[in-house]
């Protein structure tokens, strides 16, 4: 599992796949090395590459047989993101989730997010959709950054 680690988001190269939490398990069936993935969100064109990149780096390490299963149920949530990647989001520049996916199905995105630049929690939606899909457009009040947050789902 380790090296899974080694492995970056395609979109956002400073968490790890596993640090995102869509690697579920993996384990041997005979000589195949079975990697379970749960999609982050369903189409996301970053997929591919994330299975691409976990059979390479197997296949570097060794393990000719490598196969992926891919789970969508449960389905992938940012409520799996951990401490650190959150952490690291922010130092990246992109605001992390704030809140449940519950919540934000409930109630949609936050009137404002913290800003990653300079913490204010002054800030506004500008937009539903950032650089991809999956993130929302914000702009700092007080700093006037303007940073993607990564949607609650
Ligand atoms: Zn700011």
């Amino acid at each position: 599992m380790g090296w899974l680690h080694e492995i970056p988001d395609p979109e956002i190269p400073v968490i790890s796949i596993v640090e995102l939490g869509v690697i579920r398990d993996l384990h041997f069936n005979d000589t195949t090395l079975e990697v379970t993935i749960t999609p982050t969100y369903s189409g996301c064109p970053a997929m591919k590459q994330m299975e691409d990149d976990v059979i390479k780096k197997l296949h570097e390490k060794g393990f000719d047989k490598v196969k992926i299963n891919t789970v969508y149920d449960p389905a992938w949530t940012t409520d799996w993101l951990n401490e650190a990647a959150r952490l690291k989001l922010q130092n990246y520049g992109i605001a992390p989730p704030e809140g449940t996916k519950d919540k934000s199905a409930l109630l949609g995105e936050p009137k404002s997010v913290t800003c990653p630049r300079c913490k204010s929690k002054q800030s506004e939606m500008v937009s539903q959709f950032g650089s991809t899909a999956c993130k929302a457009l914000y702009k700092c009040k007080d700093c006037l950054e303007v940073f993607d947050y990564f949607k609650c789902i």
